[in-house]
């Protein structure tokens, strides 16, 4: 069982939480002109990494709030959780 400590609520049950992705991307700017590719990349492609990755995750059964989790995705193991507006 894997726990993943919400940086509201606590220490709790990964059965409580739902991955919601890489943390990393980043969203094209808005109102600037971007190729299908690009958008492409944006919505659909990511890499598949191994090792230490920061991710999206979302207290679903708890606060409601989303996340970041600094997460290596060979080992589960957590390094570090933040709120969406601190540094990781
Ligand atoms: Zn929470």
């Amino acid at each position: 069982m894997l726990y993943i400590k919400c940086p509201f609520c606590g220490m709790r049950s990964q059965n409580e939480f739902a991955y919601g992705g890489d943390a990393s991307v980043k969203r094209p700017e808005l109102n600037k002109e971007i190729s299908n590719n690009e958008w492409d990349d944006f919505v659909y492609n990511r890499k598949s990494l191994r090792g230490k990755h920061i991710e999206l995750w979302h207290h679903v059964s708890g606060c409601r709030q989303w996340f970041k989790v600094q997460r290596d995705t060979a080992t589960h193991e957590i390094f570090k959780t933040a709120k969406m507006d601190e540094q990781i």
